[in-house]
């Protein structure tokens, strides 16, 4: 038996949309002080960012090299991890980080994983813009808060 020359040069899969994804993780503290149901109690999540980059390969077949893609995330990552996530109209831990210093980054929304996720699209287009990577159509940020949920977001380039 011999295994017919697949030729990818002349294929139609050469301008497929492709997605490709790279998996994160970071351990953060957070509350949502207007909550009633137990999230207004300071309490931390393992955190799981998924990214996806959308666009056609190119000629090497790489639509983004995963280390570039490591490479714009990672110090977002890296400034999460091990820190309190503070939305600076909650003056009782505004108070807290005033008079402690602990690891602690200020946000300007309530630290919901929606907003977490649409942070991070906002942080990572604009990384991704900068590093003039011209086939990313499209970009996505899943943040994984608990085994069971999730929030999305997504945007055109
Ligand atoms: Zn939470």
């Amino acid at each position: 038996m011999r295994l017919s020359t697949f030729s990818i040069q002349n294929s139609k899969f050469l301008t497929m949309t492709t997605r490709i994804a790279k998996e994160f993780h970071w351990e953060m503290a957070h509350r949502l002080p207007y909550h009633t149901g137990g999230c207004q109690n300071v309490h931390g999540h393992s955190y799981r960012l998924w990214v996806e980059v959308e666009g056609e390969p190119d000629a090497q077949g790489m639509v983004m090299d995963y280390l570039d893609l490591k490479t714009v995330v990672e110090p977002l990552v890296k400034q999460l991890d091990h820190s309190f996530l503070c939305d600076r109209s909650d003056e009782m831990m505004m108070r807290f980080f005033h008079d402690n210093t602990l690891k602690v980054n200020y946000v300007d929304f309530p630290t919901t994983a929606e907003n977490l996720a649409a942070y991070l699209l906002k942080e990572i287009t604009l990384r991704l813009r900068e590093s003039q990577n011209v086939l990313v159509k499209r970009l996505r940020v899943r943040v994984q808060e608990t085994e069971r949920t999730y929030a999305e977001v997504s945007q055109e380039f």
